[in-house]
């Protein structure tokens, strides 16, 4: 069976009607071997205005439904992705070339969001407050906020939808989404699911989940409109520097979720054979194509010429290709053409400046011309400088020696980023450090795992240029909502804080 025909026989499955991804003037293609698997229609600026219109007459009903039923609601998603895991899986692997290991995954962690916001929903507490005056007593509350607009990158082009959505809707609010114009497939496919618990339902309102297909105009439009209190946008540091200052300008909330320049140390106590695996996934996991991919290493000189051995070997052996005809393979391909060049030039660019590169170049063995399968590169440099600076959404992992843990420390935080980190040591002085005050300034920061392949259960985000947003578990909900203090009075007398005086007889 074709790609083609696969998309097809998923999506059908699923419900979706082939007018929506046949016929349209987008041209989606499959990473995997670069040939077209469906031809999608971008949304019009009337059809935007027309959904936002409609999502905000939802909020009005959603907001009012009581929040445990609004947990159904996603308990019932929960279970229309259980019951195509496989499927979804398989066309997130389609889409975005990541291996089917992965592709399940993807849909395990909008899984887990489910589960996690179902628990949510009967969790939405606010504070009793001490008040300084007598007979009175001050509370929060949480409210719904409005239309939540979710933008989100190719990388993750499921997960990142449910970590917001799922969270927005047991608080109240109906989404719109605006997914990458790379991956708007499993968009739709995740549209239709959405649907069937609604039907499940009963009596969701029309407008609580949309989906506008298309480019950047269609993502701006949801950051400029006014009725749309809350945008949640994932993707490039440089799509974040556009759109943050759109938002403060009207201001509407923002929780940006940017690119990373993730790294770890590994020091003399480290174990070296697990800091190996846990490298290696996180380097090469996923192509380098993870916000919290490893791409910056640190090892200490005692032990960095036979780590640095044993990466160059595992390198080596790393299965590559597609991994819909090969189940054992570990490393697909990148997204795209663009995203091939950008790493040669990226390389380029670390030789001129010192950097022994191995691998790197373009993996002939995968013999699909218009698919770019890319050996890993390993790049010793002899300092952090030049692209070493920057994210390259590619496998590229730049390998530095330190003798000095606060040295390695400073360059860890010298980056504009401040995504994810991780350290590989046994010894508690130096692990203690790294999460304390002065070590990592991340928004993850990990003890003997790499920074990448984060659980739904603890609020996702960084720092810096990653843009300051949260995510997923933890206390992210509060994000989408509404929080309002109120101070009863149920005395007779009318004290003023702070003691003020205000007799008017
Ligand atoms: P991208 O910035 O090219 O696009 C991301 C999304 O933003 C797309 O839907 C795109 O259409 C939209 N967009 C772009 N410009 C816009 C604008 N001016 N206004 C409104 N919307 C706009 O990113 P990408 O190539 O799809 O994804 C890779 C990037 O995403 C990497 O930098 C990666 O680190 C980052 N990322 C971050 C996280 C995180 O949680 N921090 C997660 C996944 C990916």
């Amino acid at each position: 069976m074709t790609l083609s025909a696969g998309v097809d026989s998923i999506l059908q499955n699923l419900g979706v009607h082939r007018d929506r991804y046949r016929y349209g003037t987008r041209a989606v293609r499959s990473p995997l071997t670069g040939e077209t698997v469906g031809q999608v229609k971008d949304a019009d600026p009337a059809g935007v205005s027309d959904a936002i219109e409609q999502s905000e007459k939802a909020f009005i009903a959603w907001r009012s439904f009581p929040a445990p039923r609004r947990g159904e609601f996603v308990r019932l998603l929960g279970e229309e992705l259980r019951a195509t895991k496989t499927e979804l899986g398989r066309l997130v692997t389609i889409e975005t070339g990541k291996i089917l290991s992965e592709g399940h995954g993807e849909v395990q962690e909008m899984i887990d969001i489910c589960d996690f916001a179902v628990g949510l929903s009967r969790q939405l507490y606010g504070l009793t407050i001490a008040s300084e005056r007598p007979h009175h007593r001050m509370m929060e509350q949480w409210h719904p906020l409005g239309p939540v607009g979710i933008i989100t990158a190719f990388n993750f082009p499921v997960a990142v939808w449910s970590w917001n959505a799922a969270l927005a809707l047991v608080c109240g609010n109906p989404v719109i989404w605006k997914p990458s114009d790379k991956t708007p497939l499993t968009a739709l496919a995740v549209e239709a699911l959405v649907g069937r618990a609604a039907t499940r339902f009963g009596d969701a309102p029309a407008g609580l989940s949309t989906v506008l297909i298309g480019g950047r105009e269609i993502g701006e439009m949801l950051v400029d409109d006014a009725r749309v209190p809350l945008v949640s946008a994932t993707g490039s540091t440089a799509m974040g520097q556009l759109v943050g200052p759109r938002l403060a300008r009207r201001f509407a909330r923002a929780i940006l979720e940017l690119g990373g320049n993730n790294a770890s140390i590994v020091c003399p106590s480290a174990d070296l054979d697990l800091a190996l695996r846990a490298i290696c996934f996180a380097a090469v996991g996923t192509a380098g194509q993870r916000c919290t991919s490893l791409r910056r290493l640190f090892v200490h000189h005692s032990v960095h010429d036979s780590l640095v051995a044993r990466l160059k070997q595992a390198y080596a052996a790393v299965q590559i290709g597609n991994s819909l005809t090969n189940s054992g393979l570990l490393v697909g391909p990148l997204i795209d053409e663009a995203a091939f060049h950008r790493m040669q030039e990226t390389l380029a660019e670390a030789r001129k400046l010192g950097g022994q590169v191995v691998g790197g170049d373009r993996f002939e063995a995968v013999s699909y011309p218009a698919a770019y399968y890319v050996k890993p590169a390993l790049v010793e440099m002899p300092e952090q400088i030049g692209p070493v600076l920057r994210e390259t959404f590619a496998p590229i992992l730049y390998v530095m020696k330190f003798s000095d843990f606060d040295e390695a420390l400073a360059l860890h935080n010298e980056v504009r980023q401040g995504l994810s980190s991780s350290i590989f040591s046994t010894d508690i002085h130096e692990v203690e450090k790294f999460l304390s005050v002065v070590g990592s300034d991340c928004g993850i920061a990990n003890v003997n795992i790499g920074p990448s392949g984060a659980e739904i259960g603890g609020a996702f985000g960084g720092e810096k240029e990653t843009g300051g947003g949260r995510e997923a578990g933890s206390d992210a909900w509060k994000a989408y909502m509404r929080r309002v203090t109120s101070t009863i009075n149920f005395g007779n007398d009318l004290p003023l804080a702070q003691g003020v005086k205000f007799d008017i007889v």
